[in-house]
């Protein structure tokens, strides 16, 4: 079996009128929701978020985990439909569970949002989740510096929550426990005001779940504490040897892993926030000597080519290439005007090898708004290509 012992804490910072962040320590469950929206929409969307996940347990498998984050998402857009001036309320989640399969130990991890996971080893702090937000795409895209990131004026802007949309990708993991292993889960409130080698110090300084909760809180907000802090930190005090961990624990991965999208072969739904850039319109340069009017006239007409291109050029599908593997392709499906969809991207994943479901699904076509979330959805057909054993 595993055990653990934790600590939390929370605080609502030196500037806002409310702690939207909740968490939740129910037995062997541990989750961190921050929430978001006007008229009390962020607490009520977290505290549904984490009431919902407080009652999984026992987990006996990683899908539990992936069901219970969908049907919080299934709660709160409930709700939001129940009372209207909570519309559009939503919440992130970082959640750490022991899974019990039949005797047998791991941790599942489940995260969407730009909530965190840390994970301190004898090897050092390491972030284990991947933030679902601008700043990460950016990063990723080349586009900002961590060092830019950690200061930008969006950095508050997530590509992924619970609360927005009837699907929610998740992103999911099997670790195994080991011994001696420190995980903390926090919501941005911490990260945003102290760097991870401050983490590391008081984690490491501090032997109590709880002394280490308190002061990485209290750092942040004598830091600034511009947003409200939550951060759960759970001790593995005892688990089943035998099973050597790798570095990064990590027993299986299921990435963006979400039964609706893989599931069923209906329409997906976008994203929360494109995480393009909008198309830049420039307007022509203003030294036409023929007359303003001619100048706002082609304007306009710039303007309008500009944003239909935009449409037309909008969206990602992924489906079956013309070889038999799948592709990524850019634009509308079946084109719009004159615009044809371009492939983005050509996978060397064989449709064939695909698990029924999500053949279907792929010969059908996904749609997604964002790319990042076509790419998410192409490693996990990857992955689950890969364990339909061929
Ligand atoms: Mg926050």
């Amino acid at each position: 079996m595993t055990a653990f012992e934790s600590g939390a804490a929370t605080d609502v910072g030196q500037v806002r009128a409310h702690n939207e962040d909740t968490f939740v320590v129910a037995g062997t469950v541990f989750v961190v929701a921050d929430g978001m929206g006007g008229h009390n929409g962020g607490e009520i969307a977290s505290q549904i978020a984490v009431d919902r996940l407080a009652g999984i347990a026992p987990v006996s498998s990683i899908d539990d985990l992936v069901r219970g984050v969908q049907e919080a998402n299934a709660d709160i857009l409930e709700r939001a439909r129940e009372q209207l001036e909570l519309r559009g309320m939503g919440t992130t989640v970082v959640m750490l569970a022991d899974i019990d399969q039949a005797g047998s130990h791991r941790l599942g991890v489940a995260n969407v949002g730009d909530s965190r996971l840390y994970r301190l080893t004898d090897s050092g702090l390491h972030q284990h989740t991947e933030d679902h937000s601008l700043v990460e795409a950016l990063v990723r895209d080349g586009r900002l510096t961590r060092a830019e990131a950690a200061v930008h004026p969006q950095r508050n802007i997530v590509t992924r929550a619970l609360g927005i949309d009837d699907k929610v990708l998740v992103d999911a993991w099997e670790l195994i426990p080991v011994v001696g292993d420190r995980y903390v889960l926090c919501s941005d409130g911490l990260f945003g005001e102290i760097d991870d080698d401050e983490i590391h110090e008081v984690l490491q300084a501090t032997s109590s779940p709880q002394d280490a909760a308190d002061e990485l809180v209290r750092r942040a907000r004598e830091a600034g504490g511009r947003d409200n802090i939550t951060v759960v930190v759970v001790d593995v005090i005892e688990a089943d040897p035998g099973e050597a961990g790798s570095d990064d624990r990590v027993a299986a991965i299921h990435k963006a892993l979400s039964g609706t999208v893989l599931g069923d072969a209906g329409p997906t739904t976008p994203e929360p926030f494109r995480d393009e850039s909008p198309s830049g319109f420039v307007p022509p340069a203003m030294t036409w000597r023929a007359g303003l009017l001619a100048a706002a006239v082609l304007a306009v007409m710039i303007g309008m080519l500009v944003a239909v291109s935009a449409i037309g050029r909008s969206g990602y599908t992924v489906v079956e290439g013309d070889n038999g593997t799948v592709v990524i392709l850019k634009g509308r499906d079946g084109g719009f005007l004159f615009f044809d969809q371009t492939l983005e991207v050509e996978s060397d994943i064989d449709v064939d090898e695909l698990p029924p479901m999500a053949l279907t699904a792929v010969r059908e076509g996904q749609r997604f708004d964002a790319f990042e979330t076509a790419e998410l959805y192409l490693e996990n057909l990857r992955t689950s290509s890969d364990s339909s054993g061929s």
